[in-house]
């Protein structure tokens, strides 16, 4: 049994993460921005594991200093998912890429001085295959870095897991020696949601399922389903050999109306998911007025492909299939009445 401290505790990944850990007998501290939200996440948990009481709690934010040596004090192994991940495109890039950078040095930093040598961070997708100057490349692999200074494929979010991943394996060759980092890079996380709260990732398929996305922009994402990412997690902490190493999350690539379509076939009665296209004058055009829409923009027509031998090694299975892993958004989404 690990004692482990998953930051972020509120979010989608990591609330998935927290009850497989709980389920496979580790300890499990989590950090919060604030105690109500803390309050809320057990509450959210208890259904789903009779351990959701033992969860502790801290108080961390990764803009400030408080909090983190509490936080990382006698754990075994960092899991680093908070990171902030809005939407829409903000109009200052570092708004996202201080907190995401920053934070993360100030997490790698606390574990360092408090002898916690093991970190598993989430990093992205959007740290391996963006920043794209030529055509695209056929696939991209662990190998791939992005290119942050290439902003026309690479938005701030995008920018900034580049960014913070980049820092933290710095510091880890540099002042952070003997820190022993793995990072996982997920693609579009769908999969079920463990609460009513949950957004970030998941807010596509609820669009189509409420009918705010009444038209099918010429855009696709790759997807991995959120419980294959927890279970990378729990691989990486309980692989040695992962030290030091990249792992790419990603099952299939779906253009939106293929989505649609699984959704459609699933949930039939759902009669607003959309079924026809959205020009692409029509994008261009929303894109000044909405930041949401900005985002999709610049991946019209763009169908970038991450290779995951790597991962699916690690775990020695295969992933969860991209349509089951989109249904079970839909699912959860309807169960919780977030739609
Ligand atoms: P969520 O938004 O659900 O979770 C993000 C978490 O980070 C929340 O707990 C949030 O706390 C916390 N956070 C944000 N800003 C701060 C801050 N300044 N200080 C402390 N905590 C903060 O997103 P996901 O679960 O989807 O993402 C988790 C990680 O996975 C992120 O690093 C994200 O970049 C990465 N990722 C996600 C993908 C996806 O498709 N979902 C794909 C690839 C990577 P609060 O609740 O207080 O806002």
């Amino acid at each position: 049994m690990a004692r482990t401290l998953v930051t972020g505790a509120s979010g989608f990944i990591a609330q998935q993460l927290i009850l497989d850990l709980l389920e496979q007998g580790h300890a499990v501290r989590g950090t919060v921005r604030s105690v109500a939200k803390g309050d809320a996440l057990k509450a959210a948990l208890a259904p789903h594991s009779a351990r959701a009481s033992e969860i502790e709690l801290v108080e961390a934010d990764l803009e400030k200093d408080t909090g983190w040596a509490d936080a990382v004090a006698g754990v075994d192994v960092v899991h680093h998912l908070a990171s902030p991940f809005p939407m829409a495109v903000p109009k200052d890039p570092d708004e996202l890429i201080r907190p995401a950078r920053d934070g993360a040095l100030r997490v790698l930093r606390a574990a360092k001085a408090a002898g916690v040598s093991r970190v598993v961070l989430t990093s992205s997708g959007a740290a391996v295959a963006y920043g794209v100057k030529g055509p695209m490349p056929e696939r991209f692999t662990e190998d791939d870095w992005t290119d942050p200074t290439h902003t026309a494929d690479c938005r701030p979010y995008v920018a900034s897991k580049v960014i913070a991943e980049r820092a933290a394996w710095d510091w880890v060759r540099g002042d952070g020696q003997g820190i022993e980092l793995t990072t996982v890079q997920p693609v579009a996380v769908f999969g079920p949601i463990r609460s009513a709260q949950v957004k970030t990732s998941v807010d596509i398929v609820a669009r189509m399922l409420d009918g705010r996305l009444p038209l099918l922009p010429n855009a696709g994402i790759q997807v991995v389903d959120v419980r294959d990412v927890s279970a990378t997690h729990i691989a990486a902490m309980n692989d040695p050999a992962s030290i030091g190493e990249r792992y790419i999350v990603a099952d299939e690539f779906r253009w939106m109306r293929e989505m649609a379509d699984v959704l459609r076939a699933a949930f039939p009665e759902r009669r607003k998911i959309p079924s026809r296209g959205m020009p692409d004058f029509l994008v261009h055009a929303l894109s000044l007025v909405s930041g949401d829409v900005k985002t999709i923009q610049s991946e019209l027509h763009k169908r970038r492909i991450l290779a995951s031998e790597k991962v699916r090694k690690l775990l020695g299975r295969d992933l969860i299939p991209t349509d089951e892993a989109l249904r079970a958004s839909a699912e959860t989404l309807i169960q919780y009445g977030a739609v």
